[in-house]
Parts: C-alpha cells; sequence; structure tokens
C-alpha cells in the first residue's frame, strides 16, 4: 500500500521550538522505519514550521516569506534524507523548486521507479507557489504517488468537535466527511486541502504520531485517530 505522511516541521524541533531535536528526530526516523518495514511505500511532505512560516515574517510580503517558507521545507527534507540513511534506509528528495545535488525534479517516471525501489520518497517545496501550505502539497503529492491513504501526523489524538486544549467537553469524531469537517470549519487542514481531497477522493488519517506505533497501527487499520472520508 502507497502512504503519505504529512509531518509538520515541529515534529523535527518539538513543539514550539526552532531548529532541530536530535531526540525528536531520532524518533520520527524510528516510527518511518517500522512502516517501511512493514512493506507500505512511503512519501512523506514535511512542513516547516520549525525555521520559516510565512505567516512568522511578518515584515515581508507574503510572495516573499512564502518562498522563505519554501526553502525551510527543503532544509527539512535534506536533513531527514541524511537521517534516514544514517540509519539504513534509502530516501530520495523531490523537488520543483531548487536545482541541488541531492534532489531531483518531481517526474512521475522517477516517483514511479523509487517507489519500485523501496525509497522513502520526501517531497519538499510545498506546491512550489506561494500562498499555500504543505497539507496542500501533501495531497497534490499523493495523488502524483498514488497513494490511497494520506496520514497527518499531529499533537492530538484525531479530530475534535472543537479545541481539546481549550475545551475539557471537546467529543473526539472518529469518522466523518470533508463536507462535514469543512462545513464545522475544523482545522485539521486548510481548505483548500481539504477541497483536493474532497475532489480526488483521498481518504485522511489525523492520528497522534508521538504516541509510539501509532502511525503503523494507523495504516494495518486499527482503530486509533480520526479518518476524514470523501462524501
Ligand atoms: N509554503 C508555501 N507554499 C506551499 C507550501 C508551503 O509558500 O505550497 C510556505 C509557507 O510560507 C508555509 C511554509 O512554507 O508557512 C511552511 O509550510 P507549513 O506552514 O505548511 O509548515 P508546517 O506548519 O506544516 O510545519
Amino acid at each position: 500500500m502507497r502512504v503519505m505522511v504529512k509531518i509538520s516541521g515541529e515534529a523535527l524541533s518539538g513543539e514550539g521550538n526552532k531548529g532541530f531535536d536530535q531526540e525528536k528526530i531520532k524518533y520520527l526516523v524510528s516510527e518511518i522505519e517500522k512502516v517501511v518495514k512493514a512493506g507500505y511505500k512511503i512519501g512523506i511532505v514535511t512542513g516547516a514550521g520549525n525555521l520559516f512560516r510565512g505567516i512568522e515574517l511578518k515584515d515581508l510580503s507574503m510572495k516573499r516569506a512564502d518562498q522563505i517558507g519554501l526553502l525551510g521545507t527543503i532544509m527539512n527534507a535534506i536533513y531527514l534524507k541524511d537521517r534516514f540513511e544514517k540509519n539504513g534506509l534509502k530516501a530520495k528528495i523531490f523537488s520543483q523548486i531548487v536545482n541541488l545535488p541531492d534532489i531531483e525534479k518531481v517526474n512521475y517516471d522517477s516517483i514511479e521507479a523509487a517507489l519500485q525501489d523501496n525509497f522513502i520518497l520526501i517531497f519538499a517545496g510545498g506546491t512550489s507557489n506561494p500562498f499555500f501550505t504543505t497539507d496542500t502539497a501533501a495531497v497534490l503529492r499523493a495523488q502524483e504517488m498514488g497513494a490511497e491513504i494520506i496520514v497527518k501526523a499531529t499533537k492530538v489524538d484525531g479530530v475534535y468537535d472543537k479545541d481539546p486544549k481549550r475545551f475539557p467537553d471537546a467529543k473526539k469524531i472518529d469518522r466523518l466527511t470533508f463536507t462535514e469537517a469543512m462545513r464545522l470549519g475544523l482545522k485539521v487542514m486548510d481548505a483548500e486541502a481539504f477541497a483536493l481531497c474532497r475532489k480526488l477522493k483521498i481518504v485522511v488519517k489525523v492520528i497522534n504520531f508521538f504516541e509510539p506505533n501509532t502511525l503503523l497501527r494507523a495504516l494495518k487499520g486499527e482503530k486509533v485517530g480520526s479518518t476524514i472520508l470523501p462524501d
């Protein structure tokens, strides 16, 4: 089975932190290693919240701030490729936005060949355009690599009807549709990503990535996290 895993930049730094945290990255690599060893073919889209988010660079115009954010995703991808390889895992980076020795252009034949060869595919550079987020990039690349499911790796154990941190009576929703998620204004993914999932009929699983084995359990179909389905 082909799977896209969307990992936010903060998974590399720790929540609210910047940069790279060795323990966090070690954990991330070990969770991905488990699913690779179980035979899943994995694509990863990395965010850049640990380095720069366009929105944080308030003194710049958005189109420039977002380019800086996009470059952050490239840095994260290179970092992760190195860590995967140091742990004996094969990884390739695909991106449209830079020309660097370690990075291949997004090319469907190359993506297919890399999947056949069991490489972890790291897609960097978002959608290649400002004004989008890496959630939307995850949906786009998921479709391009033929993934059946997108796992959104978060720090909460699923989708709630309201923010569980602020409201103790928030209720977890195990299954819902994209239309329901959009109607309820749930901030699991941005509206563009939701709309694209709905159009392409891609299933999204929202999990607590920081609970060990949850990624593997979710892929095996165990009852963890929340599932967002096409209508
Ligand atoms: N970004 C962009 N276009 C894209 C994807 C990302 O301009 O298609 C920029 C944007 O500035 C964003 C940053 O890259 O803030 C990092 O992405 P994101 O905020 O999704 O990272 P995460 O919060 O998941 O770490």
